[in-house]
């Protein structure tokens, strides 16, 4: 008779190679708030907004202080992260406009996003909240690599489910419609009930409750807080001592998101897979001060600028098994190395179908690599001609009126020109940026701002009117 432990052996070792297989897979969670001002979590300073579950995700791990995005507004920025790479290098230059029937307005299907990458090695992934990636079917988040999505298609939301009442996407004639449709369950209109944060926040939760036993991947991407600023009485009377209406109904929607962050993070550890899941927070592009009353102190300007305040964000990572606990790192990094880190950190490693321009950060966090992630970043604004570029502690800004060379280490705010002082190191980067720019392509859509001339060109397509000043 044959011994049976013999028997078990291959079972055991197969057992064991899955376990060792999958300790590598780890589970990731990109969270991103939408226009949130560089200093309003608690973790960059906020006074006046309690952000004490964002800020766990700090604690836990690391801090950036010089966090950038790719770009100033949402649109391209998300293009970007989502694909690890500079979006103009595919011509997604400008913020799509809402265009339920242009199989061109939206993510070129050239390129490959996060979860379609991880797809191949085994990861079941969720989208939740907003797209705006393209309204068109070939678009739709399950076309681009999400096993699930729960959300609504366009570049912004109302967030009172009583305001959503356009019932499907045929009915939405009008830009204004594209904030008013009923959210979306994968392909299915539904009828929610909740604040729309609270329901997105509900939904990540379910999808981690579901899957926590198989490597998965999570966008969760807030549209709060963008305008238009509404929050239920629940958050606003957590702040009802901030005097400026529009900064409490403000403060009461991040606290709204930060709720949420708490229970996703209540969950992994309910789950017990707290310890191999990244969970990533950040905010899309800085916040457009006037409009929704954020704060980027101590930056200069904010949302649709390429000084600080337009470009570097609050964000903040942990990974409780690779990365230390309370970590501040000051070098450089941007969105897209969060898919460059998840390349070095999956097994087997796969190669990704486009180059990518994100770094695995992770050996930079251990302290296995001394240098610096990037030594120099990029913007490009492609309508208005805007030019920006850090390489170092120098920073280069050409946009409007504003031609210049900055010393972030000893002028965090871009307050002192030192162009004309320093004439060869102006030239020198401006030099490198037109070279990184011959490597870009064309813009593949027209963007919101030429809504005037998509609709001359388009006249069977939509009618994008004004609408409720909470776009750009
Ligand atoms: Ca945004």
């Amino acid at each position: 008779m044959i011994n049976s432990s013999f028997l078990m052996l291959p079972f055991i070792l197969f057992a064991c190679t899955l376990t060792a297989q999958s300790d590598k897979k780890p589970n990731v969670i990109y969270i991103l708030a939408d226009d949130l001002g560089y200093k309003d979590v608690g973790f960059n300073g906020c006074e006046d907004i309690a952000t004490p579950n964002i800020d766990r995700i700090a604690d836990n791990g690391v801090k950036f202080t010089n966090g950038y995005v790719s770009y100033p507004v949402c649109g391209p920025s998300r293009a970007g992260l989502i694909t690890g790479r500079y979006q103009d290098r595919f011509g997604f230059s400008k913020n799509p406009l809402f265009a339920p029937n242009d199989p061109n307005m939206g993510l070129p299907l050239s390129e490959q996003t996060i979860p379609a990458y991880l797809k191949q090695s085994g990861y079941r992934s969720l989208a939740v909240g907003k797209w705006h990636f393209g309204a068109h079917p070939v678009f739709h988040p399950l076309n681009r690599g999400f096993d699930e999505f729960f959300g609504f298609l366009g570049g912004g939301h109302r967030y009172f489910p009583e305001d959503w009442t356009v019932k499907n996407i045929e009915e939405a004639k009008k830009k204004t419609s594209e904030y008013r449709t009923r959210l979306l369950h994968n392909h299915t209109r539904i009828d929610e009930t909740e604040y729309l944060t609270d329901a997105l926040s509900r939904e990540t939760v379910s999808f981690i409750d579901r899957n926590a036993d198989k490597p998965f991947f999570i966008y969760l991407a807030y549209n709060a807080p963008h305008l238009p600023l509404q929050a239920t009485k629940k958050y606003l009377k957590r702040y009802a001592h901030i005097k400026n209406k529009k900064r409490r109904t403000y403060a009461a929607m991040i606290s709204a998101v930060d709720d949420g962050v708490g229970l996703v993070l209540d969950k992994l550890a309910e789950k017990g897979i707290s310890e191999n899941t990244i969970v990533v927070f950040m905010s899309d592009n800085g916040g457009p001060e006037h409009k929704n009353a954020s704060e980027n102190d101590p930056l200069r300007e904010g949302k649709g600028s390429l000084n600080e305040g337009g470009v570097r964000v609050p964000f903040a990572m942990q990974w409780p098994r690779e990365i230390k606990a309370g970590m501040v790192y000051e070098k450089p990094v941007i969105s897209f190395d969060i898919f460059g880190s998840i390349i070095g950190n999956i097994s087997p490693e796969i190669p990704t179908k486009n180059q990518i321009d994100g770094v695995d950060l992770i050996p930079f966090l251990t302290g296995e690599i001394s240098g610096k992630p990037h030594g120099r970043l990029f913007w490009r604004k492609y309508i208005q001609e805007g030019t920006g570029m850090r390489s170092g502690k120098h920073k280069l800004v050409i946009q409007g009126s504003q031609n210049a060379l900055y010393d972030l280490e000893n002028d965090i705010s871009e307050t002192r020109n030192i162009k004309n002082k320093n004439p060869e190191k102006y030239n020198e980067l401006l030099t490198e940026w037109k070279k990184w720019q011959s490597e870009l392509k064309e813009p593949v859509f027209l963007g919101l701002m030429e809504k005037e001339i998509y609709n001359k060109k388009h006249p069977d397509r939509f009618e994008f009117k004004e609408s409720e000043n909470d776009k750009e």
